[in-house]
């Protein structure tokens, strides 16, 4: 070993032993579950979206027959009065289609008898692309981490403001989202953005997102198709959805 090379293993040693020391004295969820600031309360208006001409229906108020189960085979969440409801331990639910750049329409509602706290109230969640989760929870009253709460990106963005309605209200969101560009050596070439309003009210505009969501940790890209199913979250929650429409950009 040369004088330069003890050099360089001296620096990285110090370098490697002083990030596990850190990392050892830090909880991981300290790090990914933030209480404030708290988004403040806007009290949203009371219209609803009906799809426009070229809009794809993604649920026609009847049957889930552009949805489909974990394991491919027909959803089984349950359909009922116009809307569908997920059904806790079925799975998450995907769309047949693959969509990437997209404005996507979902409209969903937290049961009226609602119970639990924290991430318990009715939580599920549009994953776009199915990797990349815009959080459906009651945050009404209720309280949570605030990069978890409603309009959140989940453990990534908090949301500009709090615009929940109450528990057994219909709910809007509407997503402008771009997909990710890979080059061909998997790496990000343009991160995934994302502007939300969450019934009506801007919540996410033009987020970079950081990566696939996580639970814990840090989010990070895996290369993927410019097109994937939109998946909606089973946290075992009956949380309801309906008039749910995509126009692909
Ligand atoms: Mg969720």
């Amino acid at each position: 070993m040369n004088k330069t090379q003890r050099l360089l293993a001296i620096c990285s040693f110090l370098l490697i032993s002083g990030f596990s020391g850190f990392a050892q004295k830090v909880d991981s969820s300290y790090f990914t579950e933030l209480w404030s600031p708290e988004p403040r309360v806007v009290t949203p208006g009371k219209n609803i979206s009906e799809p426009p001409s070229d809009a794809i229906i993604l649920f026609n108020g009847k049957d889930l027959s552009a949805w489909k189960g974990r394991d491919g085979g027909p959803a089984k969440w349950a359909v009922a009065d116009g809307a569908f409801t997920v059904v806790p331990k079925t799975g998450e639910i995907a769309t047949k289609e693959a969509f990437g750049d997209c404005q996507l329409h979902v409209e969903w509602k937290i049961s009226p008898d609602v119970s639990g706290t924290s991430q318990q109230r009715g939580n599920s969640g549009i994953f776009l692309m199915g990797k990349y989760e815009l959080q459906v929870l009651d945050n009404y009253a209720g309280k949570t981490y605030v990069n978890g709460q409603a309009g959140a990106i989940y453990k990534q963005s908090i949301p500009l403001v709090n615009a929940c309605r109450p528990p057994g209200e219909w709910q809007t969101y509407d997503i402008i989202f771009t997909a990710p560009r890979f080059g061909d050596d998997g790496r990000v070439k343009s991160p995934a953005i994302i502007t939300v309003l969450h019934n009506g009210v801007l919540v996410q505009n033009n987020f970079h997102i950081i990566g696939g969501t996580q639970y814990i940790g840090i989010a990070s890209y895996k290369k993927h198709g410019d097109k994937e199913p939109i998946t909606l979250q089973d946290h075992g929650n009956p949380t309801s959805f309906r008039n749910i429409w995509i126009r692909p950009l």
